[in-house]
């Protein structure tokens, strides 16, 4: 057991074989209430945990939505500068309809790396904003940037609370944070086609109003796409999912993921307790 383990400077729930449900009594709810979304690309936040952030936001978090690129491959026209100033601007409007501050680490699209100096910037970024709550990408997912900024996000959850894992200070209440895999794209393993298997739905019915209006900040993809694919494919696609889990729920839409269960991660499901599962 490492030096950052014997520090307990996070809940630490023994593994078990089969996790057990948690009445709301034993929840560990932090002080501290920041989550925190890691993912590749400016749009992945909107279309995979959007709603739930979007709750979150009205629950009284605080949001931060942070990509690894601007998304500089998003085009057929412009610049990888001209089109990365348009879509980080694209992201902070989004960002901004739910009071969410938006970051981006300012990687390469189609060229994300978990190396060393990719890892650093990330558990920079984890060091200043403190999450409690981590959104990241599934391990398996269609496109490596999404698998590699999973390891940058899983590596950065676990590390960042460790003093000497960064040079910036260290906020009060930092802590291994809860982490949540988003659903992969169509919500498929990509290796297998399967169906992912969430361990946890949430009900965003009332914010997919929202949740929309944020997606099509990203006026230069779904312009894009509208005149790739001749219709609005972009916010369609991004409805198709929300409804899909939906249906699992018996609501109109929702949001899946599948919580990190291992050690040192805490193990209640949290957005479980916030929301319920109707
Ligand atoms: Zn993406």
């Amino acid at each position: 057991m490492c030096q950052f383990d014997r520090d307990r400077i996070y809940h630490f729930e023994p593994p078990v074989d089969n996790p057990p449900r948690y009445a709301l009594s034993d929840l560990q709810m932090p002080d501290r209430r920041v989550a925190l979304s890691l993912l590749a690309h400016p749009d992945d936040a909107e279309f995979v945990c959007g709603g739930t952030l979007c709750r979150l936001a009205e629950a009284g978090w605080e949001i931060h939505i942070a990509t690894a690129t601007p998304g500089d491959c998003g085009t057929m026209e412009l610049s990888q500068e001209q089109i990365a100033e348009i879509r980080r601007k694209e992201g902070a409007a989004a960002a901004a309809l739910i009071g969410a501050t938006f970051h981006c680490l300012e990687e390469r699209d189609v060229n994300v790396i978990f190396d060393q100096a990719t890892g650093k910037k990330a558990i920079d970024l984890f060091r200043k904003v403190a999450p409690t709550l981590v959104f990241a990408h599934p391990r398996l997912d269609y496109m490596l940037d999404h698998e590699q900024t999973h390891l940058l996000a899983r590596r950065a959850a676990f590390a960042y609370p460790a003093p000497n894992a960064s040079k910036l200070p260290r906020l009060e209440g930092s802590q291994v944070p809860w982490l949540y895999y988003c659903d992969p794209i169509g919500g498929v393993n990509p290796y297998s086609g399967e169906k992912v298997d969430a361990t946890c739905r949430i009900d965003i019915t009332e914010q997919f109003g929202k949740k929309t209006e944020m997606l099509v900040c990203h006026a230069s993809q779904r312009e894009w796409l509208q005149a790739h694919h001749g219709m609005d494919e972009y916010v369609e696609a991004m409805k198709r999912h929300s409804a899909m889990r939906g249906d699992e729920l018996a609501v109109e839409y929702a949001e899946a993921f599948v919580q990190h269960m291992g050690h040192p991660y805490p193990t209640t499901d949290l957005l479980t307790e916030l929301f319920g599962e109707k």
